[in-house]
């Protein structure tokens, strides 16, 4: 183009030579001819152009353009004649006109860039070249117009695709960097920056050894692999130590090469696999851990078939891997299939089963495995596998068998220890009638002080005896839970109070004093009369032996504690005293504190031991506190049920004398097979009655329908033949015997028994072994009472 507008001007230039010439040759011709030939020689060689040419003159009026313009522009040579230059411009290119022109009338010719607008409106780009022409001092601009849409279109795809790989490389996941072929970093993208730790600025242009220091050569080593070879290095897999962390990447390198073909470096694609690599340590670890692990672990797909099994299992079922993958499970299983085993599948559907069943081994065997099954799912929560965890419970079931074995067997021991207890109940305390019994109506017979001393000590051991026994008898019945109490609300002091007097003899004998402080009467709780009896005894017993001057004081008392009311007995007396050490212990099973050869009180060591569990067991408590030498003050808490004043009231206790009305026209009769205890009950009984006596139920029948009795005792074990419970119905029978008294004289003492004989038409209960003031206490109520 420039070569073409040259030779138009240098064209131009030899016209005006000639036309100066000829006007100088052809001075009569005028100014304006000679210009108007200028302009027809211009449009003839206008019209030879390729290009928009317009001519304007100074004022930037055209005047000239050639047909190429009138084409390009839509508008009639007239209608361009009519117009400005800057009339074709859109307006925003008209602002740098003034500035265009000062160039041109400086320098003479300008190029630049506008855009023009057609006739029809639409709008093109154009590079403009103008050129100024002096004729006769008077300036025209010849304008060359070259549409460069084409150019301009091209020029933004270039930019736009340059844009695009931009933005494609920056925002790619994958870290992309260029090279050169002395390591350097010329280009990278943010990817690989945030794996650098380090922003795009402070990476590109530095050398590999300022950003990764430590890895550098390594990475150097495969550059140049691939710069030398001209080949891409695919799916390397290596760490990148940062200053904060090592992390992962996996990398594809291909060579980079430029415009003249040479190898320039390498382009690097690398994918931070960081969480892909822990996720494969995670899943390298779970694996080893499942093949480890001494259950046996399957995973059968959805049709059965063994997709995994971990060591323990192939140990275990006797089975190679080879022999299990891609075989049904049905294969370890035995024919033993139980009903519950039945369920397996649909209830692992659900979530999971777990239990016991039996499983094959490869040789047949069979054995009982515990089992626990639940699903595999994908992440859209589909099922895709099943698990099964077993574990060989072959010796587990062996031992539980053998333990179930001992517990029964201990059970049936338990079993027979209780009714050993009620038989040794039975065949101890029934003797000690006799011994006891006749000791006492004896020792009113003797007169001999000598005679009535070995009586006295008859009497001493024998109760010592009875009441070992009754402690024994006690703790096993605790120990074997067949202790039943009978709870009901029971007024303390009163109930306190009836106690303390029976103690009175023993104080006397002593010669100590014996005091009852009852500071709440109205104070009761919810325990078992018998027990708490035996308790209360037990306490005001112990004060007496172990006390030898002074006496005891009992106190009924009630006491917030804990903001819940409390029913409190102390039995306090100014005995020896226990040292602190032995505190606790005389709570325990057989302990003194004065123990072993030495010990200088007898006694079973059993007594505190009962108290404490029999109070615990009716939701009390017991405490001991106790100075050497001054005394001991026992304390028993129970929660109260009702509570009342607080008023000191102190009791003299007085023995009550028991006086028996004496009749003998009332009848007795006595129905027992043991000699000795009907003897003894005969002797007690027919010092105030008329009595009869019999060994047997049919012949008391006999009796009872021939005389009217008052009172029948009734033995319950009669032999063989007849027992009490059926005599007494029989003698029900009998008219005028419906309400008749009849007592069940037994050595089946427990409460339990009370209840049975008195629910089978038995009117009382008098348990074996019993002294004279009750058989004689008993008849007397029952007399009262009818
Ligand atoms: P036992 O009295 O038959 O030996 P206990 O279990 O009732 O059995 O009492 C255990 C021990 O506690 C007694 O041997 C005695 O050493 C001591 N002990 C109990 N009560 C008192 C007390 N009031 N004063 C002193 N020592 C006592």
């Amino acid at each position: 183009m420039e070569i073409i507008t040259i030779i138009i001007l240098v064209l131009i230039i030899i016209y005006l030579m000639f036309a100066i010439i000829k006007q100088k040759k052809t001075q009569s011709k005028d100014h304006s001819s000679v210009q108007q030939n200028l302009f027809n020689y211009f449009n003839y060689l206008l019209k030879y152009s390729n290009y928009n040419v317009i001519i304007t003159d100074s004022k930037f009026k055209i005047i000239d353009v050639n047909d190429i313009a009138i084409k390009t522009y839509g508008y009639s040579k007239v209608e361009l004649l009519n117009l400005y230059i800057n009339d074709l411009r859109t307006p925003e290119t008209i602002s740098k006109i003034e500035e265009q022109y000062n160039i041109i009338n400086s320098v003479g010719s300008y190029s630049f860039e506008a855009k023009h607008r057609k006739k029809d409106g639409s709008i093109f780009s154009v590079e403009i070249s103008t050129y100024l022409i002096e004729v006769n001092n008077i300036k025209y601009y010849k304008n060359i117009v070259i549409d460069i849409t084409a150019r301009k279109t091209l020029e933004h795809q270039l930019l736009s695709e340059k844009y695009q790989l931009r933005t494609i490389i920056d925002a790619s996941p994958a870290s992309i960097w260029f090279k050169d072929t002395k390591n350097n970093f010329i280009r990278v993208n943010e990817a690989a920056a945030k794996i650098a730790s380090k922003s795009v600025k402070e990476i590109e242009g530095k050398s590999t050894q300022e950003i990764f220091s430590v890895e550098s050569d390594k990475y150097y080593v495969d550059d140049l692999e691939v710069i030398n070879s001209g080949k891409p290095k695919l799916g390397i897999i290596e760490s990148v130590t940062t200053e904060n962390d090592v992390r992962w990447v996996r990398t594809d390198k291909i060579p980079w090469i430029d415009n003249n073909g040479n190898i320039a470096g390498v382009i690097a694609f690398a994918l931070d696999i960081t969480d892909y690599m822990h996720s494969v340590e995670r899943i390298k670890m779970l694996a080893h851990a499942i093949k480890s692990v001494s259950e046996c672990i399957s995973i059968t797909d959805m049709k059965d078939k063994i997709i995994f099994v971990n060591e323990a299992f192939m140990k275990t079922y006797g089975y190679s891997e080879e022999e299990l993958i891609g075989n049904n499970i049905a294969i370890i299983r035995s024919k033993v299939f139980s009903k519950e085993a039945k369920n397996i599948l649909t209830e692992t559907l659900k979530g999971g089963w777990k239990g016991e069943i039996i499983n094959k081994r490869k040789d047949g065997t069979e054995f009982p495995i515990y089992l626990s099954t639940s699903v595999i799912k994908d992440e859209n929560e589909n099922l895709i596998a099943l698990i099964g965890v077993a574990a060989d419970i072959t010796e587990a079931k062996k031992s539980r068998d053998e333990l179930i074995k001992a517990k029964e067997k201990a059970e049936e021991i338990n079993r027979l220890k209780t009714s050993f207890l009620a038989n040794m109940s039975h065949e101890l305390r029934t003797p000690m009638i006799g011994i006891l019994g006749f000791s006492e109506i004896l020792r009113e017979e003797l007169n001999n002080p000598q005679h009535r001393d070995m009586i006295d000590t008859i009497i001493t051991s024998s109760n010592r005896l009875l009441n070992t026994l009754n402690l024994l008898l006690d703790l096993s019945r605790i120990e074997s839970s067949t202790e039943e109490l009978n709870l009901n609300n029971l007024n303390i002091s009163s109930t306190v109070e009836q106690i303390v007097k029976s103690f009175e003899g023993a104080v006397k004998r002593k010669n100590l004093f014996l005091k009852l402080t009852i500071l709440d009467d109205k104070v009761s709780s919810y325990l078992d009369n018998r027990t708490f009896e035996g308790i209360t005894n037990n306490l005001l017993n112990n004060a007496i032996k172990f006390t030898s001057k002074g006496g005891v004081e009992v106190f009924v008392l009630s006491e917030m504690i804990n903001n819940k009311p409390f029913a409190v007995i102390k039995v306090a007396d100014t005995g020896i005293g226990i040292p602190k050490e032995s505190q606790q212990i005389i709570f325990e099973e057989f302990r003194q504190v004065s123990e072993g050869l030495n010990r200088m009180y007898d006694g079973s060591g059993l007594g505190l031991t009962i108290t404490k569990k029999t109070v615990e067991l009716m939701n009390g408590k017991i405490s001991v506190g106790s100075t050497e030498g001054v005394g001991s003050t026992f304390t028993i808490c129970f929660p109260a049920s009702v509570t009342g004043n607080i008023l000191p009231i102190e009791k003299a206790i007085t023995t009550e004398q028991h006086l028996y009305n004496a009749d003998k026209r009332i009848n007795v009769l006595i129905v027992e097979n043991d000699k000795t205890n009907r003897e003894f009950m005969k002797m007690v009984l027919k010092k105030y009655y008329s009595v009869d006596e019999t060994d047997d139920g049919k012949s008391a029948i006999n009796l009872a329908s021939q005389k009217n009795y008052a009172i029948i005792f009734m033995d319950i074990g009669l032999g063989l033949e007849m027992n009490g419970i059926q005599a007494a119905a029989e003698i029900r029978k009998i008219s005028g015997y419906e309400k008749i008294p009849i007592v069940a004289v037994t050595a089946y003492a427990m409460e339990s028994d009370k209840e049975f004989f008195l629910s089978q038409g038995l009117s009382y209960f008098l348990p074996k072994p019993f002294s004279k003031n009750d058989l004689l206490g008993l008849a007397n109520q029952i007399l009262d009472s009818n």
